[in-house]
């Protein structure tokens, strides 16, 4: 077990992803932090900021049009970390892919930080990124796309 906890694979959606959250865990390393993300991440980056780093989500949600992510470019956790200034990039870097790819609607999603005795918020990578997402209602199959927040799974004291 790592003396601190990147990623928590029970987060994992897809075998895929188990096996690189795997590896993360065996690397002892942070898969945001900029020296390691090329290393895991293997999506292209849209745009490079100041504070973010915009690019897709290597694992999009299931009945998802678009899933874009943005990566702190350093290691904070929590919102509250957050600068105002990187707060207002954020906000620039989604509405500039917004603009680009016309999305008519979607959602903005952020979870953060842990709790010390219950584990994660459902996030499988600690480190603070931010999602946006447009469903696709032409081919939604199935159900609603589901971000989950508070997964009783993922507890450290199961
Ligand atoms: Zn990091």
């Amino acid at each position: 077990m790592a003396d601190k906890d990147f990623v928590i694979i029970d987060s994992a959606r897809e075998e895929e992803q188990k096996k690189v959250l795997e590896q993360i865990v065996a690397d002892n390393v942070c898969p945001f932090c900029p020296e390691n993300l090329k290393k895991y991440h293997k999506k292209p980056i849209i745009k490079d900021g100041k504070y973010w780093t915009l690019t897709f989500n290597q694992w999009p949600y299931e009945n998802t049009k678009h899933h874009f992510l943005a990566i702190h470019k350093t290691h904070i956790e929590h919102l509250n970390d957050l600068l105002p200034e990187a707060s207002q990039e954020l906000f620039e870097l989604f509405q500039y892919v917004s603009k680009e790819n016309n999305m008519p609607g979607g959602a903005f999603l952020m979870r953060f930080g842990s709790n010390p005795e219950y584990g994660t918020y459902g996030n499988s990578v600690l480190h603070l990124h931010a999602h946006l997402i447009e469903p696709d209602l032409e081919n939604q199959k199935g159900e609603a796309i589901r971000f989950k927040i508070g997964d009783p799974k993922n507890r450290k004291n199961k």
